[in-house]
């Protein structure tokens, strides 16, 4: 056996293992009998680094896929890269100091993948640091003509099925990206604004309106009232004069008006907000677009046109001041809709746009067929199918995204859809090889591109084989993510399974909670609470950060990252570590009939199995990992090891080797329920003892060996033994006279002669144990007094008496002791009698436990 060094290295370990691992024994097998585990893993957005935040993450799938590999699944940990999209392009218009439309769209969407490309790079290192078990031959990047080939099947196959559409509807816009963009992607803030009151003129009177939008008094399409407000009852059904623009509108009568804020009025634009976008649909109302794709007002705004939003409100309002149109202005607390990129306030625009159909009760319904780990956590993908109020645009006006395969007849305006066997394609880049159903071969491409959740959410369908396979592997059984995009990646995904394929995408979804900062609020490098994976690799090593992962906390619920819980993990390590390097000169791995000590640690070591196979079924690492602990440290290394040392250093006898054998399996088994957990020190250890990896071995069986009693009062009168040399200030090497230990359980009594450094006799009848006063001790503090200046000769008195004589006396009640001749009665309490402990004539110390009782001789 090699020299095992005294301090753990996990620096050397793990790098070794990292450099020496094949990571083809992680690869997916198609044609495998096995029960198939796939895991729809989340493809990150590659920009910046691996965060602690994804390592968390990670950890959590890499200890599922682990051990769902143990436990005889066919399993698939595939990783895929989430590129296109917003963040991606803002960060290459930062670090080139350029807007999209100042390069050429190939240009542009070229730095795009450059960037990624370098990100991905970044992301295999960490991960494969980190000891992650990925299958990196079910690897995709949805940039990749692969992929996106995909999501454009997707795409046709929904429009040929009628759940993608083209029309014009209001969307949520950002001006500053000047995309489109997705209820999911609208983030909602507090804003201080103004409510200004502004008359209207009608036949009917002066009508008084508050707005907080006055720019949009141009796309001013109605006014509405409260049919029960009496106030205003008049002014239904007629018409009133928008001011400055001077145009007429109808007065409405809707229910939802508020009659309690501003004046009880309103008026609706289009679009204002989304309740404007509601009344507009159910009224019928005309489309008066005030502002345009870059946030400026339009013709339709006369005077104010090419003004920002920002600036036609300053100048329109100052105008309506002027002309004491606006009469009254207050201040007022608002929930602004931003971009969630940019946090630029959203404009919401009626555009020509793709749109995916959303059902929300058939959303819901495939949510119900999912197991969710916490349960609770459905309810929020159930809340969010319930307030979405229009279908998904699907269409972006950017650049780096998967194209749109359409495009449409310059002579007739028909919509060409790519046929399936064209693509990937970008119609920017070829043409339809079938003419319009005109004659003409003149296209106009579709230039917009698709939303990037339309490549992530077909990423279930696409890692079991959609959709060339004819051995689709739908469902799959695990969806990792986190509680932040269920309303957008989980719900997505849900919603093109379910129209593509009809099915539910996965068995169980299991959230996992964020990684906070050590202040306990989310990482983030401007709140400098941001700790890189890297860091911790470094002082503590991947074990210890994997081990943190696993300790903190159950599913759904939010860790904080605390250096000290990484110091306790690499202790545990240090301390498994000191374990191993004790037992390797020790140990073999042989066949031999357990002792009573051993079976007790054989059963206590099923029971482990047991409640750690129960855990990680349910996903409980935290669980899993404190049994493992209290197992190595309490039962194994304070208990076990310290009973059988005097076994593993004797001579060569079917004892030592039963003993030797049980610490083998003791820590073979724990090296394979660490493995999910710490793959490093895990593997270091088994290999050693076995020449095997442990990546390759199956989780541990129960033996069917029960706790053996006689092994547990061993182990209990050990403790004992411990603390009676401990009370009597003895070193816990130094024999005892004599020991002998009686229970009918028939206790072995190597074990104990061993750990106590004394003889030790077995017994399984008695013990006769005879009591006998020896000592009188009399009490100063009720003689005393009593009885004043006689007390001294009294309790000179009695302690010269019979102890036996006394304590017959004292049970009957009252002591009579004799004093310079007169005899005085004092009470019972005025004397203590010593008791000796004799067992066959000699005097002994009694420890009584619940299975035995054991005679120290004194
Ligand atoms: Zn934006
Ligand atoms: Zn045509």
């Amino acid at each position: 056996m090699s020299e095992v060094s005294k301090e753990y290295n996990f620096s050397y370990v793990e790098e070794k293992w990292v450099n020496s691992w094949d990571s083809s024994i992680y690869h997916f097998d198609w044609e495998s009998k096995k029960p198939q585990y796939i895991i729809d893993t989340p493809p990150p957005y590659p920009t910046g680094n691996f965060h602690i935040g994804n390592a968390l993450n990670w950890c959590y799938i890499d200890y599922v896929a682990r051990y769902k590999r143990m436990q005889g699944y066919n399993v698939m940990f595939p990783q895929g890269w989430d590129c296109h999209g917003l963040p991606t392009e803002v960060k290459v218009e930062e670090l080139n100091h350029i807007t999209k439309n100042q390069v050429p769209r190939e240009e542009f969407r070229r730095l795009c993948e450059k960037l990624t490309d370098e990100a991905i790079v970044r992301f295999h290192k960490s991960m494969g640091r980190l000891g992650l078990s990925i299958d990196w031959s079910n690897e995709y990047v949805t940039m990749k003509p692969e992929y996106y080939g995909k999501t454009q099947t997707s795409f046709v196959r929904m429009y040929e099925n009628g759940q993608i559409y083209r029309d014009d509807h209001p969307v949520n816009w950002c001006p500053r990206c000047g995309t489109a963009i997705a209820f999911a992607e609208v983030e909602y803030d507090t804003r201080t604004t103004t409510l200004n009151y502004m008359r209207f003129v009608s036949e009917e009177g002066e009508m008084q309106i508050a707005t907080s939008r006055p720019e949009l008094l141009p796309a001013c399409v109605a006014v509405a009232v409260n049919p029960n407000d009496e106030r205003y009852s008049k002014f239904i059904g007629k018409t009133v004069r928008v001011p400055i623009f001077n145009y007429e509108v109808p007065v409405l009568s809707d229910p939802v008006v508020d009659t309690s804020f501003g004046t009880g009025i309103v008026m609706i634009c289009t679009f204002g907000d989304r309740q404007d976008v509601r009344w507009w649909m159910e009224h019928h109302l005309p489309l008066r677009q005030a502002i345009d794709r870059e946030g400026k007002l339009n013709a339709i705004a006369g005077p104010y046109q090419g003004l920002s939003v920002t600036d036609a409100k300053n100048k329109i309002t100052e105008d309506m001041k002027k002309e004491s149109i606006i009469f009254k202005q207050e201040p007022l607390e608002q929930n602004v809709g931003l971009c969630w990129r940019c946090k630029t306030p959203i404009e919401i625009l009626s555009e020509r746009q793709w749109f995916v159909k959303i059902n929300a009760e058939e959303i819901k319904k495939a949510a119900d067929e999912i197991n969710w780990v916490p349960p609770h956590m459905q309810v929020r993908l159930k809340n969010w199918a319930d307030s979405v109020e229009w279908d998904w645009c699907i269409s972006r006006q950017r650049i780096f995204a998967t194209p749109i395969p359409v495009w449409y007849c310059r002579a007739c305006g028909e919509v060409m859809v790519a046929k399936e066997e064209w693509l990937p394609l970008d119609p920017n880049q070829k043409q339809p090889l079938v003419k319009c159903k005109c004659g003409s071969s003149d296209f106009i491409p579709e230039k917009d591109v698709l939303d990037t959740w339309m490549d992530s959410s077909i990423s279930a369908l696409a890692v079991a084989g959609w959709p060339n396979r004819k051995d689709l592997r739908m469902p799959t059984q695990l969806r990792p993510q986190g509680h932040d995009i269920i309303r957008t990646w989980a719900f997505y995904t849900i919603l093109r399974t379910q129209s593509l394929e009809g099915m539910r995408p996965w068995d169980t979804i299991l959230i996992n909670g964020m990684a906070l900062g050590e202040d306990g609020h989310k990482m983030s490098k401007s709140l400098n609470n941001f700790i890189r994976p890297e860091e911790v690799f470094e002082v503590n090593g991947a074990d210890a950060l994997r081990q943190w992962g696993a300790m903190g906390g159950s599913p759904g619920n939010d860790i904080m990252f605390q250096w000290k819980e990484i110091t306790a993990a690499s202790r545990f390590q240090q301390k498994l570590w000191s374990i191993f390097r004790f037992a390797l000169p020790l140990i073999v791995d042989v066949d031999a009939s357990p002792c009573q000590v051993d079976r007790w640690l054989l059963g206590e070591l099923d029971q482990l199995i047991e409640k750690t196979t129960q855990a990680m079924d349910a996903f409980q690492f935290d669980e899993t990992m404190k049994a493992i602990r209290g197992f190595a440290w309490e039962t194994l290394a304070d208990n076990y090891i310290e009973l059988v040392k005097a076994r593993l250093y004797g001579p060569d006898s079917p004892e030592k080797r039963a003993a030797q054998s049980t610490l083998f399996k003791a820590l073979e088994t724990i090296a394979r329920l660490m493995a999910p957990f710490t793959p490093f020190i895990s593997e270091e250890i088994f290999h050693t003892l076995t020449g095997k990896s442990v990546h390759v071995q199956s989780w541990p069986k129960t033996s069917g060996i029960a706790v053996d009693p006689a092994g547990l009062a061993i182990k209990e009168i050990a403790a004992s033994l411990r603390r009676y040399k401990a009370e009597l200030g003895m070193a816990l090497n130094s024999p005892l006279p004599g020991i002998v230990v009686y229970s009918d359980l028939g206790l072995e009594t190597f074990d104990l002669s061993g750990v106590a450094n004394s003889n030790v006799e077995s017994r399984t009848t008695g013990p006769e144990i005879e009591m006998k006063p020896v000592a009188v001790k009399p009490q100063m503090k009720i003689l005393g007094p009593r009885f004043k200046d006689k007390s001294g000769k009294i309790i000179k008195a009695l302690g010269g008496m019979n102890p036996a004589d006394v304590a017959s006396q004292k049970a009957k009640g009252s002591i009579a002791v004799l004093v310079d001749g007169e005899t005085i009665e004092v009470p019972p309490e005025a004397a203590e009698i010593v008791m000796e402990t004799l067992s066959a004539g000699l005097a002994v110390d009694v420890l009584r436990l619940e299975k035995a009782t054991v005679l120290v001789r004194r």
